[in-house]
């Protein structure tokens, strides 16, 4: 970036300021610029808080100061830049403005700016307590189970903590012994000297792989794992009302935690089979009832299979259309949290009898004559 203002003239301060002008300096102007304390000039507020950042995160580092003093600001590299990013801006400036009256803690903020790789946060990440992993599966039910809800019985395959050392790994009677190479923080730090300097590395430990503990005679049964994979039967509480494709969480009942860390957590895909007469949109049931052409044309009290099994009246007027819906109040779906159920929507469907008793055939042709009627005849087009 060409054109970049002198770190020194940014923060105000001599070419051979000390250490504490450079804080004193940079305590000043971070506050002036803080974009919290200007509401009213944010966008300006804001670009020159980043520069006076930049300035400060440079000249208070002796190797980077060094080499400002001998390259200025645009060589070798844009370092200035390139340590903080936009992250570290913005985690810092999450923290408050009122924190930073104090300045206890300037090695919290810079261990932000530049992602970690200067401060201890990553030491942390390989000795710390780690979440399990979270699993997956999936579940087929009835229509009339997700209708009424019910318990199932799954099986997984999961890694469970071994019971024989309780998950350390090591013999009953031995325990694993803090790792020499890195001292127990699974962690190897490398100084390496690159163009800005001397930077420090880490890598994982590989005498530990990353743990910080060495298991000098392993347990017999996980092998030093701490772990054992096994086929565990886990009951699940399927609610009432559960539409196809939802998910149950299961807290905790994924694979175990690393370090003390907490259960990963077992995710159920629940999925309905279909069923032969009710469909489901929503909370509503929907389904078919035949009924015969002298129930549609005289009315008739039917009764309605409910999901439950139960059986419900219900009186068609006369002269009910074939097609015609019916509605059933609260005979659908429950929600799954219980507070309402939707409705039961039954078509009924007037079935034309294909075969007739001789009786039953005079009867319709005397019926015929009644409502002396023609069968009526379509008419054509004009040509026809
Ligand atoms: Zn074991
Ligand atoms: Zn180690």
């Amino acid at each position: 970036m060409a054109g970049k203002r002198d770190y020194y003239e940014v923060l105000g301060v001599e070419k051979n300021a000390t250490d504490d002008e450079l804080k004193k300096a940079y305590r000043k102007l971070a506050k002036k610029y803080h974009p919290d304390a200007n509401p009213d000039n944010k966008k300006e507020a804001e670009a020159k808080f980043k520069e006076v950042n930049e300035a400060y995160e440079t000249l208070s580092n002796p190797e980077k100061r060094r080499m400002y003093d001998q390259f200025g600001p645009d060589g070798p590299q844009g370092f200035g830049g390139g340590a903080g990013g936009q992250g570290g801006y913005y985690s810092y400036s999450s923290s408050g403005f009122d924190g930073f009256g104090d300045f206890g803690d300037l090695g919290d903020i810079f261990s932000s700016f530049f992602g970690g790789g200067f401060g201890g946060r990553t030491s942390s990440r390989h000795t710390g307590p780690i979440k399990g992993a979270d699993l997956k599966t999936s579940i087929d039910i009835t229509f009339e189970e997700a209708y009424l809800g019910v318990e199932k019985e799954i099986s997984i395959s999961r890694n469970e903590t071994c019971n024989h050392c309780h998950g350390s790994g090591a013999r009953p009677g031995t325990s694993p012994e803090t790792c020499t190479v890195c001292r127990g923080t699974g962690v190897v730090k490398q100084v390496q000297t690159t163009i800005l300097g001397q930077m420090q590395t880490q890598r994982p430990c590989s005498n530990c792989h990353g743990t910080g503990k060495v298991i000098k005679e392993p347990c017999e049964e996980c092998k030093g794992k701490g772990t054992i994979r096994k086929q565990a039967r886990i009951k699940v509480k399927i609610p009432a009302g559960i539409d196809d494709e939802q998910t149950i969480v299961l807290r905790k009942e994924g694979e175990p935690g690393e370090r003390g860390g907490p259960q990963g957590d077992l995710y159920i895909i629940v999925r309905i089979k279909r069923h032969s007469i009710y469909t489901r949109k929503g909370d509503k049931v929907f389904c078919d009832i035949p009924i015969t052409f002298t129930q549609a044309t005289l009315g008739a009290e039917l009764e309605i299979p409910m999901v439950d099994g139960t059986k419900e009246k219900y009186r068609i007027p006369e002269g009910t259309q074939t097609g015609t819906k019916f509605t059933i109040k609260n005979k659908g779906f429950k929600s799954v949290n219980g507070n309402y159920q939707g409705d039961f929507v039954f078509t009924v469907q007037v079935q034309v009898p294909k075969r007739l008793s001789k009786e039953q055939r005079d009867l319709l042709v005397e019926l015929a004559k009644t409502m002396n009627e023609q069968p009526p005849v379509k008419k054509r087009g004009i040509f026809g």
